[in-house]
């Protein structure tokens, strides 16, 4: 990474941007002011995946000159960047890779997994069809996986605040059932959090919830069998706040929920 350390800088530097920063984050001429936005380029997690592209371009380009490299669909959402992968020679392929596509594969292939993580199933096909794994995952996902990975062994439903189509999410569900057990829940906003939360509380029709989530639950899951007990992740470039607000609405309903089991328990209804 070191070695490529300045090339990497050489195509993403902008001069522009390191004067607005050095600026204070403000630039004013002719009339006009250009406030550089709080968080603005790549997140850390990125940077070390574009860094991990270019050191394997330049490392098997060195030792092994004809062994091609794929990238499992993007480095990141941005086309600039990917052209620039691409005019490097690393071609991109799809992020779930159909086993024809595998097919087309050899031993010894280069494939390089992008910051937000591949399904284990994609990962298994490639480790079986004997390529070379470069795998750039966040280890910020990766300690999602792990939470997880714990919700299944321990029979907790995950419910992963994300978009149900994004890869990383496609990539943490696929680990939400890594041992065969274990369902998943995707929720993309606060207002379908209240929606489950409310299932949760007062049941309600199932087939309009299996309906209204087609897509984002795992197989086999059913509503009645499996909120009995949840526990939240999320898609790591989801709004943080929101993440929490979806977090605290689920802990209160499900402790309201165990609250009004305790007080039947006590007061039993005849
Ligand atoms: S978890 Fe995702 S958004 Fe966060 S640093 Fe890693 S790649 Fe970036």
């Amino acid at each position: 990474m070191a070695a490529v350390s300045a090339q990497v800088l050489s195509h993403y530097r902008s001069e522009i941007v390191e004067n607005i920063r050095a600026n204070g984050g403000v630039l004013a001429a002719g009339g006009i002011t250009v406030k550089l936005a709080k968080e603005f380029g790549f997140c850390y997690g990125v940077e070390r995946a574009i860094d991990l592209a270019y050191a394997a371009r330049k490392y098997f380009s060195d030792v092994s000159p004809q062994t091609p490299i794929y990238l499992l669909g993007e480095i990141i959402h941005n086309p600039e960047v990917n052209d620039q992968i691409r005019n490097m020679g690393i071609k991109i392929i799809a992020p779930k890779p159909t086993d024809v596509e595998v097919s087309l594969l050899n031993p010894g292939d280069v494939v390089i997994i992008p910051a937000f993580g591949t399904e284990v199933s994609t990962r298994k096909k490639l480790e079986a069809k004997g390529c070379v794994l470069v795998d750039t995952t966040c280890g910020d996902v990766m300690s999602v996986w792990k939470r997880v990975r714990q919700y299944s062994i321990e029979h907790v439903t995950s419910i992963i605040h994300g978009k149900a189509k994004h890869e990383e999410t496609k990539a943490t569900t696929s680990q939400a059932r890594a041992y065969g057990s274990g369902h998943y829940l995707v929720v993309y906003n606060l207002a379908e959090t209240d929606f489950v939360c409310n299932y949760i509380l007062h049941g309600g029709d199932k087939q309009e919830f299996l309906n209204k989530f087609e897509g984002a639950f795992s197989a086999g899951f059913d509503p009645d069998l499996h909120l009995e007990a949840v526990g939240v992740a999320n898609q790591t470039t989801m709004l943080r706040g929101e993440t929490e607000e979806v977090q605290r609405r689920f802990k209160a309903v499900m402790q309201k929920k165990t609250r009004r089991r305790k007080h039947r328990k006590t007061f039993p209804l005849f």
